[in-house]
């Protein structure tokens, strides 16, 4: 038996059937099929009011590369300050939900055609290199727009205990530290509209010490950077990184510690950081939790005393709870079986398995649940971030699996 990481606190007290958005997940698959997707706001809506509260005064930005669904988008646009974006494509969807300039556009690679459209909306560029931030300027003076140019800092220091470490190193992200001001020169040089400093340094990070001391030191950065180039930065965009319990053990980010924190660190801050606003950006942490993958038991196997739960789903949709996207070791998601919720009597030892031919597609590894038989729905949590678009959904050909926006009540 391996143990499993925690349900979603949303759905963890639930008996029964597995309620999501107030229709069972019954309900879900009959209407939309299996395997599907389905998101609720409401719990996007919680995360949102628990930042609110924990660091007042600090600007909220969704990262939508976590989930990038236009109608969990529009639910999202309104509770948020801006979206940050990582290509020209997300760009056009978040300008159907927000004024460009609360949009900042991230991202390696950025092509001129990509410059060219943010800079003809309004959208701040984050600018990756020196290079990127000549060519922005080239763009804005062709097409007679002043571009909004941020610097983004390949930081001399790392997010401790992130699963995705960003700074402290060789990166294509950013401009490293040490060129930084020279970058901020060249930009206000060029009479563009210099937007400040962002500096993202990891990403799912739960310990909230590693966090405070990150985000100190971005700050104290922040300052010097802005003193060597002699500008004070309109915003510094301290990056996001929060993370979600996936895993057994896994502890959730203590974010009410985190604000009291920043807010110590802010009230402290050097004089030439002043007048600037502060902002975090946050994908997972705000929409890992609100999605839940439903998928249908088509086979239940037995093979040399292992119990296999076979489903018409898979790690062409949800790659993560496979264990093939950002981590080393393959861990268990949270799973549960739809209609079961709560039980805990009579567990048996399954392996949930997807539905394509490789090995690699495991969605639960040997956990205790009750039992499942063909056509019952298997739901695997933490669905909500880096799900649908960040897996292989091409490979093997099934049919793409539905997405569903529970209504917000
Ligand atoms: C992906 C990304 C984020 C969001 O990261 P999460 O870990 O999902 O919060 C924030 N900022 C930038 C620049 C990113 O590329």
């Amino acid at each position: 038996m391996k143990p499993m990481g925690p349900i979603p606190p949303e759905f963890a007290g639930q008996r029964g059937a597995l309620m999501i958005g107030e229709r069972t997940a019954q309900d879900w698959v009959a209407e939309a099929g299996s395997p599907c997707f389905v998101y609720d706001p409401a719990i996007v809506a919680a995360r949102v009011a628990r930042f609110r509260a924990a660091l007042p005064g600090i600007d909220l930005h969704y990262a939508m590369k976590a989930n990038p669904h236009p109608t969990l988008l529009a639910a999202i646009a309104p509770l948020v300050d801006g979206i940050d974006v990582a290509s020209a494509g997300e760009l056009a969807i978040a300008r159907a939900e927000m004024p460009a300039a609360r949009i900042s556009f991230a991202g390696p690679g950025k092509r001129d055609a990509e410059l060219q459209a943010a800079i003809a909306a309004g959208a701040t560029l984050n600018a990756e290199s020196t290079g990127e931030v000549r060519r922005a300027l080239a763009i804005g003076e062709r097409l007679g727009r002043q571009p909004r140019l941020a610097v983004r800092v390949n930081p001399d220091l790392e997010l401790k205990g992130s699963g995705m470490k960003m700074g402290g190193r060789p990166s294509p992200f950013g401009i490293d530290a040490e060129r930084a001001a020279d970058a901020v020169r060249l930009i206000r040089d060029g009479a563009a509209d210099w937007r400040g400093f962002h500096i993202f340094a990891g990403s799912q990070a739960l310990d909230p010490q590693a966090i405070i001391e990150t985000q100190t030191a971005t700050v104290a950065l922040a300052a010097r950077l802005a003193e060597e180039a002699g500008a004070p930065p309109p915003l510094v965009n301290l990056g996001g990184g929060f993370g979600v319990p996936y895993f057994s053990g896994d502890v959730a980010v203590d974010v009410e510690r985190i604000g009291a924190a920043l807010a110590e660190t802010l009230a402290a801050r050097p004089a030439i950081l002043a007048g600037a606003g502060f902002a975090i950006e946050l994908g997972r942490w705000l929409v890992a939790e609100a999605g839940v993958y439903l998928t249908r038991v088509v086979d239940r196997k037995e093979s040399r005393g292992e119990t296999f739960l076979v489903v018409d789903g898979g790690l062409h949709h949800q790659l993560a709870a496979s264990g093939n996207f950002g981590t080393v070791v393959r861990r268990n998601y949270p799973v549960a079986v739809a209609h079961r919720m709560g039980e805990e009597a009579g567990l048996e030892e399954v392996s949930v398995v997807g539905c394509l031919c490789t090995p690699l597609d495991r969605l639960a590894d040997r956990v205790a649940l009750p039992r499942a038989e063909p056509g019952d729905v298997i739901a695997i949590f933490l669905a909500g971030a880096y799900g649908l678009t960040a897996s292989p959904t091409a490979f093997l050909g099934h049919p793409a699996p539905v997405e569903c926006v529970a209504g917000l009540s």
